[in-house]
């Protein structure tokens, strides 16, 4: 295509550089990490339960890291009581093979171009992600964006039962109780249908981006600010900084 970045265009004023904060997805969307996080979590699930899950028909994108538990636990007839342990076991794999997480993650493209502009204009930056805190620092880290992203205040898989529980934690410690007045200029950054929905829950604005598995025509037609094959094209860029 052209054009990557599709209707409706971000309106001058009303884009990502006039933001009070932006909100990245992870997986897809800043970095991948080669398999390294998903395979560490299939064996979790062998280590307590001593059974293979099944990844068939299983769609994990925009999940949180219980859910995703939660399902892998199901395909071998075990149910969510065993979902803390497995997280648990994912947490010790991930953290002592970190030389694995190191080597294999990669920044997508743009991304750091990006939020060097973010931090420029004095956008604050964190995370809203599935996954539990501990693998999400531990992958930021690996790929070197701690900072810009700020962390602390950020949106973990442990953070809430949902993902828009996840968010709205977040917003709750970026902007305390009055959280519900600052929506309308923070933005989601993501790569599923699941982020845009969680936007849309809270009133957050979004910007989808087709660098995880979702190709870019899954993700047009949902209402989103804006949809982009990717961070890397200037003029796409441009008209999303509005
Ligand atoms: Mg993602």
């Amino acid at each position: 295509m052209d054009a990557s970045l599709t209707q409706p265009e971000v309106q001058p004023g009303r884009g990502l550089g006039s933001a009070s904060a932006v909100l990245w997805d992870i997986d897809g969307t800043l970095l991948t990490s080669g398999g390294v996080a998903a395979q560490a979590f299939l064996k979790a699930v062998e280590q307590v339960t001593g059974l293979s899950p099944s990844v068939e028909g299983i769609e994990f994108e925009g999940r949180i890291d219980p859910e995703i538990a939660t399902l892998l636990l199901e395909t071998i007839d075990h149910g969510t009581d065993h979902v803390p342990a497995v997280l648990s076991t994912y947490h010790d794999l991930i953290h002592g093979d970190l030389d694995a997480l190191n080597t294999r993650t990669q920044v997508l493209p743009g991304v750091r171009e990006l939020m060097a502009m973010l931090v420029d204009a004095q956008v604050h930056q964190t995370v809203v992600t599935g996954n539990i805190r501990s693998v999400a620092e531990a992958k930021l880290n690996a790929a070197g964006l701690v900072p810009p992203i700020d962390v602390e205040p950020g949106g973990y898989g442990d953070s809430g039962s949902t993902r828009v529980e996840v968010a709205e934690s977040s917003l709750r410690a970026l902007f305390g109780d009055q959280w519900t007045t600052r929506v309308g200029d923070c933005w989601i950054i993501g790569d599923t249908p699941r982020d845009l929905a969680c936007a849309q829950a809270l009133g957050l604005r979004c910007a989808l981006v087709a660098t995880g598995r979702t190709p870019v025509e899954a993700l047009q037609g949902l209402g989103a600010d804006a949809v982009l094959t990717g961070l890397e094209v200037p003029g796409d860029i441009k008209r999303l900084w509005g």
